[in-house]
């Protein structure tokens, strides 16, 4: 049987899974988490709507009907593509898996532009761990908020600063908005919530750049009417535990801020710059392999290359967006090739992506969508919102339990998990001091790092 491996459990690796499911072939899916993480549903876990499991179903549950899968835990280090094998390490152990074809999707991670260590202070919002954390640190600070009385304290505890005013920076701003001044008011005794800073800080001139003029002031217009205040043209030079250093037009300033969110900027993991290397494949700044129109690493037809690792143009010349329909159908594609390879035909087109548009929201009921020539914004553009989140939120289970959270968050003033543990709060820090039993996290910080 030909032998697919596919590095990379995210939109990518899982659709083109998906469609091998009736192909000739044992593929073996090697993912470093054990659950499918549907990233852009992300803040509505660090800000209370969603529970983790809503959006991070096990990988084997939603293969499980899927026979010719392995599913391997693990984290891929070294793709050795002159004896097609990689090599992977898991939690305690090394393994090596043979392939005839490989699918490398294993997505982005988070850029801080070369300052690292504003990662200590200003968590990403990449995986289930950054976006915990990140809920523990937002309701946290208004807890620690009403335990001061100096009002400077008070008020460094109540500004909060998302760094990147693309859809998740705008999105988490509109949500901790949603939180000070809908669902916290009136739950404590000594701080009102309501004046709480919510800062969205970008250094480019408008927010959600990529959706035009149009919607893009739209957007500043809703995040002004929910209290967001908007730094444009701003750059950050600094991220400390107290606060962030920006450079405006106005010139140097320090916003007093115990909680940041880092939302701006990606890279490809270094599996990307082994496997660049290797094949000789040209890499762009951040990283991502320029493949050739069937998704394919130049000289390399048994590897493909897809999602957020890949860079490709489009038919004008536009670079495609490191967005989870590019890797969908990037899926797809490399999965429809390998059965025609199989079948022996010739092969088909170059890979074209059909763009469905893009959508973001900014509070409840209020989003944008870019769709085609339509331009839509508010409720309109928040049904749209909420239908496709519904249609690609994986499990029928998550999607009901989904529909009820949000009921509780948009209908009423609720939010239903706002339960942090002192661990979600620490454990990053403390699994850096004293190391991870189970090395997980240190294998991932090596993937991601070295
Ligand atoms: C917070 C956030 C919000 C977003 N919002 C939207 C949105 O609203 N709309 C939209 O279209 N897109 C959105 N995106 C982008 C979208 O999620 C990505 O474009 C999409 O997930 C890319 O799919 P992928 O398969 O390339 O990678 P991913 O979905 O990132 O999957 C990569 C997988 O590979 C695994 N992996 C990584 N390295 C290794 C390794 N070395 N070995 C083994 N496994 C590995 C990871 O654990 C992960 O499971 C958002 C992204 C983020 C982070």
């Amino acid at each position: 049987m030909h032998r697919v491996v596919v590095i990379g459990a995210g939109f990518g690796g899982l659709f083109a899974i998906k469609s091998l499911k009736n192909a000739p072939v044992d593929i073996t899916l090697i993912n470093g988490t054990a659950y499918h993480l549907f990233q852009p549903l992300l803040y509505q876990v660090a800000t209370g709507i969603l529970s983790e499991g809503e959006i991070a179903p096990p990988i084997r549950e939603v293969l499980k009907r899927q026979k010719n899968v392995d599913v391997r835990l693990g984290w891929a280090r070294e793709i050795d593509t002159d004896n097609k094998v990689v090599k992977v390490s898991g939690p305690g152990i090394d393994y090596e898996v043979e392939y005839d074809t490989l699918i490398v999707a294993a997505g982005a991670t988070q850029s801080y532009f070369g300052n690292d260590g504003y990662a200590d202070h200003a968590p990403g919002m990449k995986n289930i761990d950054d976006a915990l954390e990140l809920r523990a640190r937002i309701f946290g600070a208004f807890e620690i908020a009403d335990l001061h009385t100096d009002q400077e304290d008070i008020d460094r505890w109540l500004t909060f600063v998302v760094v990147g005013a693309g859809p998740t920076g705008t999105e988490m701003a509109g949500q901790i908005a949603e939180l000070a001044h809908r669902t916290l008011p009136g739950q404590y005794k000594h701080i009102d919530p309501r004046k709480a800073r919510i800062i969205l800080v970008d250094a480019v001139g408008a927010v959600l750049n990529t959706f035009g003029d149009h919607l893009s002031t739209r957007a500043l217009r809703q995040l002004h009417l929910l209290g967001v205040e908007v730094e444009l043209n701003t750059k950050v030079v600094g991220v400390d535990a107290t606060g962030i250093e920006v450079e405006t037009e106005r010139g140097h300033e320090r916003i007093g801020s115990m909680t940041k969110v880092w939302a701006a900027g990606v890279a490809a993991p270094p599996l990307a710059r082994k496997l660049a290397e290797k094949t000789g494949a040209k890499a762009d700044r951040a990283g991502r392999i320029f493949v050739e129109k069937d998704l394919t690493v130049p000289g390399h037809p048994e590897i493909f290359v897809l999602g957020d690792l890949m860079n490709l143009n489009d038919e004008h010349g536009q670079q495609l967006p490191g967005v989870a329909q590019v890797a969908i159908q990037g899926g797809r594609y490399a999965a429809g090739t390998i059965k025609t390879r199989l079948e022996g035909k010739p092969a088909g087109k170059p890979f074209k992506y059909f763009d469905k548009g893009s959508l973001a929201t900014i509070s409840r009921f209020s989003a944008v969508a870019s769709i085609g020539k339509l331009r839509l914004d508010g409720f309109p553009a928040w049904l749209i919102w909420v239908a496709v989140h519904l249609l690609y939120l994986v499990g029928f289970k998550n999607r009901v339990t989904a529909v009820m959270h949000w009921a509780v968050s948009f209908l009423g003033r609720g939010r239903s998990e706002r339960v942090a543990t002192v661990q979600q709060a620490f454990a990053r820090r403390a699994i850096e001091e004293y190391g991870d039993p189970f090395e997980r996290t240190r294998l991932e910080a090596i993937v991601r790092k070295d």
